[in-house]
């Protein structure tokens, strides 16, 4: 009698105490991001590394709970960008020479430090759309094994280009040195190549493709929106990635190029520069989602006044394509296009990822539309949106904070006070 008793208080005592120790975060303010709604004075209850539920008032912790006190602050989803290079930083000129200056524990070393920078900024999530050396399927497997902080990464590795195209890997180059890099380092011609380039991200580790369908800004060549892959090319990429259950990512500045692309059946859109109605009412037809990435184009044009900043080819390309994008991602988002937050980080500096959102809200977006486009929309993209992307039951306990109430001054997006990814508490500046 007396054994069974303890053994029946045992029990209850270890139900009490897996019942009991939650976080509670208590929540001035409230963005769950799967609607436009806001909540003020919210509790979300978390349990180990989930969102258990989300209740009105602030509720009162028993004895073994953690309470988080962000009475003062807007608590909303772990952001997300759909546009990071993650293992580098453009510096001018002399980013032109790392691909002979640097080896693969170089950009390693790099994706280290910038992926606490982008944590830290409050981005618990980044699609990777592009490195050297695949270094960032390396990259994510750090941080998801919790060996070094960092964003959950989905990354395409290396691009796929066209011989010459944005992202071939050798532009520029002496015919010495030069080479013909194929499929496996990212530069297809034609459809079988296109298949097999595909397929060897696949073994590579890549979760999703990255493909450069038109002319681009800062590489090493003259056109800057000239189209660069084929449809039938195309058409071979979408169909492989498919069988893969991957998503193709797609740079684009001209509109011929993008045209192929979205009716090829791509994903996204980055850049987009001369998009138009048609163009729009495309991207509508497709489901394809637009990452503007305005910073980027405010960044290169900014740079192009500089003198000697740039290689003489790139730099009459920045200064016509980089001042057009914020005026471009203002009319898609008047248009009705899905759109999806992206930074281009990488080509502006690591950590600065929360500048896009005043560019977007500037250009007339929303601001809890560009909130939802950091969150939802790149949940959505990145076909994750039953794991991350809201403030939800039985979501991952990705969730920020920031002091105030960045709906009225969006600009406060650039400070995140508070970082939990997957339950763990990362970063807490009052
Ligand atoms: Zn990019």
């Amino acid at each position: 009698m007396r054994i069974s008793q303890t053994v029946c208080l045992l029990a209850i005592a270890l139900v009490a105490e897996n019942v009991a120790a939650d976080t509670l975060v208590h929540a001035g303010r409230l963005i769950k991001a799967n609607n436009s709604n806001v909540k003020t004075e919210v509790t979300v209850v978390i349990d180990g590394n989930k969102i258990k539920a989300i209740e009105s008032g602030y509720k009162k912790p028993s004895n073994a709970d953690t309470v988080i006190d962000l009475k003062d602050y807007t608590v909303m989803p772990g952001l997300m960008d759909m546009h990071t290079h993650i293992s580098s930083q453009h510096n001018g000129l002399a980013s032109y020479l790392e691909g002979f200056k640097l080896n693969e524990a170089d950009y390693a070393l790099k994706g280290v430090v910038y992926a606490q920078k982008t944590l830290d900024a409050g981005f618990t999530t980044v699609r990777n759309l592009g490195d050297s050396y695949n270094v960032t399927v390396a990259l994510k497997k750090a941080v998801s094994s919790g060996m070094i902080n960092g964003p959950r990464i989905y990354t395409a590795a290396k691009s796929i280009a066209t011989t010459g195209g944005h992202a071939d890997p050798t532009n520029g180059r002496a015919m010495s040195i030069t080479g013909d890099p194929g499929p496996k380092e990212g530069v297809i011609n034609g459809i079988a190549e296109a298949r097999k380039a595909v397929r060897q991200r696949y073994k590579d580790g890549a979760d999703l493709i990255k493909i450069t369908a038109t002319g681009g800004v800062l590489s090493v060549a003259k056109s800057g929106q000239n189209p660069q892959f084929m449809t039938d090319e195309l058409e071979a990429i979408v169909e492989t990635a498919k069988d893969y259950g991957m998503t193709v990512a797609v740079h684009a500045h001209g509109k011929e190029g993008m045209k192929r692309a979205i009716e090829a059946g791509v994903d996204s859109i980055e850049h987009g520069t001369f998009m138009d109605d048609e163009i729009f009412k495309l991207m509508k037809k497709h489901n394809t989602y637009y990452v503007p990435t305005v910073m980027a184009g405010n960044w290169v044009a900014e740079k192009a006044k500089i003198d000697g900043f740039f290689p003489a080819l790139v730099r009459p390309k920045a200064a016509a394509i980089g001042p057009l994008i914020e005026k471009t991602f203002g009319r898609a988002y008047l248009a009705g296009v899905n759109i999806a937050f992206g930074t281009d980080s990488g080509v502006s500096a690591h950590g600065d990822n929360g500048l896009e959102f005043e560019l977007m809200v500037r250009a007339g977006m929303k601001p809890i539309d560009a909130i939802r486009s950091a969150t939802f929309h790149g949940a959505k993209l990145l076909n994750i949106l039953d794991e991350v992307g809201t403030i939800e039951k039985n979501k991952l306990a990705d969730i920020v904070a920031i002091k105030g109430n960045p709906l009225k001054n969006i600009a406060l997006m650039k400070n995140v006070n508070f970082v939990m990814k997957d339950g763990k508490v990362y970063k807490f500046e009052k």
